[in-house]
């Protein structure tokens, strides 16, 4: 599988290119049935998967298409091979009749143990089936809305007007200083002891720097004097995106908190983060979350 060269941060959910297949999606016929037809199934967020003797988990390609009428919709994931991988949102199962057993796992919970070949698929087919689910009346009449260009437009049937799945860019940063510690916070609405660099939504108007410099002078008082880029990760639980950055402010680092978001915050150096770990103090996010990629990234080193 294709690799780009780019500023990555190896981040467990961006490990790979899958062939989108983009240009296809124009045909009419592309969603049909047909014997090069797979179909990966996803419902509220969960995916069918199967898990190999080794613990990894791998897309459930089935050949019989799922959707009950012809309505539902079904989107063109992409290609593999000489296959059509086509995404279909499931709804809910009325009665265990219509539920044929499928293992159907929540990704976020599962994403980083995905075999990287299946993940660009899995987070496509998640991400558009909780658009379908939830994009149901055109925001500008209210009239219902069509599928069309295989699944990744939605057409208003009164004014035609055409309705596109939207990605929310959320920035998020590992804050450092002069000594090279990290900070950390436990934002109000975490579980107990659950530590993680900050982040937040990019505001209409904003770029992407300016919303970390933003991020971090509301949540912690702090002037952030310099960022860079480190990488990428989508993150479709509805609909984000997370843009990774190292941040560094300068000089004075005494923090202030905003009431009501962030219960505590704190600088780390790496022994203080090993020990409070150890003494289960604080907790860390999980394996699949950039958050957890930015702070292991911390913990290999300074940046160069
Ligand atoms: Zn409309």
């Amino acid at each position: 599988m294709a690799t780009l060269r780019g500023p990555h941060l190896h981040t467990p959910l961006a490990s790979g290119l899958s062939d989108r297949d983009a240009l296809d999606r124009a045909d009419p016929a592309i969603l049909d049935p047909g014997e090069d037809a797979r179909y990966v199934v996803t419902r509220a967020g969960t995916v069918a998967l199967t898990e190999d003797a080794d613990g990894t988990l791998r897309l459930l390609l089935e050949t019989e298409d799922p959707r009950g009428s012809s309505t539902q919709p079904a989107v063109l994931l992409g290609r593999r091979g000489g296959l059509r991988v086509i995404g279909v949102e499931v709804p809910e199962p009325r009665a265990e009749l219509d539920d044929p057993g499928r293992d159907l796992r929540e990704l976020r919970r599962v994403a980083d143990r995905l075999d990287p070949a299946d993940a660009g698929f899995a987070l496509a087919a998640v991400a558009m089936g909780s658009w379908h689910r939830v994009t149901r009346h055109c925001p500008r009449c209210g009239a219902l809305l069509d599928p069309e260009t295989a699944g990744w437009v939605l057409r208003c049937r009164e004014d035609r007007s055409e309705h596109f799945p939207r990605t929310d860019a959320a920035v998020i940063m590992a804050v450092r200083d002069d000594a090279d510690r990290l900070l950390l916070a436990r934002n109000a609405h975490f579980p107990s002891r659950f530590h993680s660099v900050l982040a937040g939504f990019v505001e209409p108007g904003e770029t992407l720097e300016a919303a970390v410099a933003r991020e971090v002078a509301e949540e912690v008082g702090l002037e952030v004097e310099e960022v860079e880029y480190v990488g990428s990760q989508p993150w479709p639980f509805p609909r984000s995106l997370m843009l990774g950055y190292r941040a560094w402010v300068r000089g004075d680092t005494a923090l202030t908190l905003q009431d009501e978001e962030i219960a505590e915050a704190s600088w780390y150096t790496r022994e203080d983060l090993a020990a409070a770990v150890e003494a289960e103090e604080i907790g860390l996010p999980g394996p699949a979350s950039m958050g957890r990629a930015l702070i292991d990234d911390w913990i290999a080193g300074p940046a160069d």
